[in-house]
């Protein structure tokens, strides 16, 4: 190397330390400014809980899944649009109960919400426009590592038609300060045969993939949901929905390509061929609490003191039963059996998984084995079916709420 070359590097690498700043400097902000709607937290549960605490009113959308014409899943006589919708009402009113609550939905028996629809068909080109942006910016974040792709539940592609619906619902929401997104669902197995019940139970609570700026808020009330409803009903037992809670990357609901501002949630409330649904003398009563459930769970996540009042913390109390029961049989009164035998702590019984003892109001083993210690607590002989003595004690127990 001559002194000519050693004095180009030299002066080279001058320039560059002098520059190195700025250099740094615009690569760094345009880094923030493209990732910003992704790194930066669109909702948060402190802001929630201050505009609860101050009166302002919280801003619900329920959406209850598929509609009329594209049903969802069916088995046998059961269409999932008509549980979801059916799961939504029941939620509408335990919500509208509480004036801090402005709840809407996005559909009724007489069809879609007219603000969306009208929104949806005065906006097509905006619509467009929003959903060809939100994935150019996803696509660049991916391709430059920004934000990685996350390997979630393999879903159903929705047709396009409904996708649109959705993209618009979630543009619509962030329009309307809407502050939660409820999407109610019933899964499926879709390896199972027609008519045939698939291999899994439980239901599960899918929540946006924590890259996206609505995820952390929508995690925490997610939790407060599963733990309400966890408290009677089974989580899915499918294996990546073990845990009750899953985070997803692909669901329009949740806002896939960070298309939604708010907390999203997409609920699915158990297997639609599980017998506690397709039985019609439980169907409405679970579907009534497991709405309750999900209500109890988004009161506790804005304001846990103020229901820790609530008695059994079920619509399925008090209950009183007059007919005595045994295994085969089922109904109302082994419904709200099972309910009282969760809260003794004998459902599941000892020995028995919660996966093998859902609630369904159906007399099986695990009913009558819970019924033996329920039995034993309170002396009574132990024969497994409510005969009049057990069925006295649980009158005593849960028929009326007393005041003591
Ligand atoms: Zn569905």
């Amino acid at each position: 190397m001559n002194i000519r070359t050693n004095r180009t590097i030299f002066l080279f690498g001058l320039i560059l330390i002098i520059l190195f700043p700025f250099i740094y400097k615009i690569s760094f902000e345009k880094l923030k400014m493209v990732s910003s709607v992704f790194f930066v937290d669109s909702t948060t549960t402190g802001e929630l809980k201050e505009k609860y605490n101050e009166d302002k009113k919280i801003k619900i959308l329920l959406v209850p899944g598929h509609d009329s014409e594209s049903g969802g899943t069916v088995f046998k006589n059961i269409k999932e649009s008509e549980l979801n919708l059916r799961l939504s009402r029941e939620l509408y009113s335990f919500l509208s109960s509480n004036p801090r609550f402005e709840v809407e939905s996005s559909r009724d028996d007489s069809g879609y919400n007219k603000n969306i629809t009208e929104y949806m068909s005065i906006n097509k080109a905006s619509i467009e426009d929003f959903i060809k942006s939100k994935k150019n910016v996803m696509q660049g974040l991916l391709s430059s590592g920004d934000i990685s792709i996350a390997e979630g539940v393999i879903h159903n592609t929705a047709p396009e038609e409904i996708a649109k619906r959705l993209y618009s619902i979630n543009k619509w929401s962030n329009e309307n300060n809407i502050d939660l997104v409820i999407h109610i669902h019933f899964n499926d197995h879709p390896g199972r045969k027609i008519n045939k019940e698939g291999k899994y139970s439980g239901f599960s609570i899918y929540t946006p993939e924590k890259q996206f700026s609505n995820a952390k808020a929508s995690r925490e009330l997610a939790d407060y949901i599963l733990k309400n409803i966890d408290h009677f009903y089974s989580k899915s037992n499918m294996p990546k929905e073990r845990l009750g809670v899953i985070e997803d990357q692909e669901l329009i609901a949740l806002g896939s390509y960070n298309t939604l501002d708010s907390i999203g949630l997409l609920i699915e409330y158990g297997y639609i061929y599980e017998p506690q649904f397709t039985e019609s003398s439980t169907r409405n009563l679970i579907i009534k609490d497991m709405a309750y459930q999900t209500y109890l769970g988004i009161t506790d996540f804005f304001d846990k003191k103020e229901y820790l009042g609530e008695y059994w913390k079920s619509t399925l109390l008090p209950h009183s039963w007059s007919d005595i029961v045994e295994s085969g049989d089922k109904g109302h009164d082994i419904l709200s059996l099972q309910v009282a035998l969760v809260l003794e702590g004998f459902y599941p019984p000892k020995k028995f998984l919660s996966d093998d003892c859902p609630v369904t109001g159906i007399y099986k083993r695990c009913t009558t084995e819970a019924v033996k210690e329920f039995q034993k607590r309170y002396k009574i002989t132990t024969t497994g079916r409510v005969g009049p003595k057990t069925m006295e004690k649980l009158n005593q127990l849960y028929s009326k709420v007393t005041s003591d």
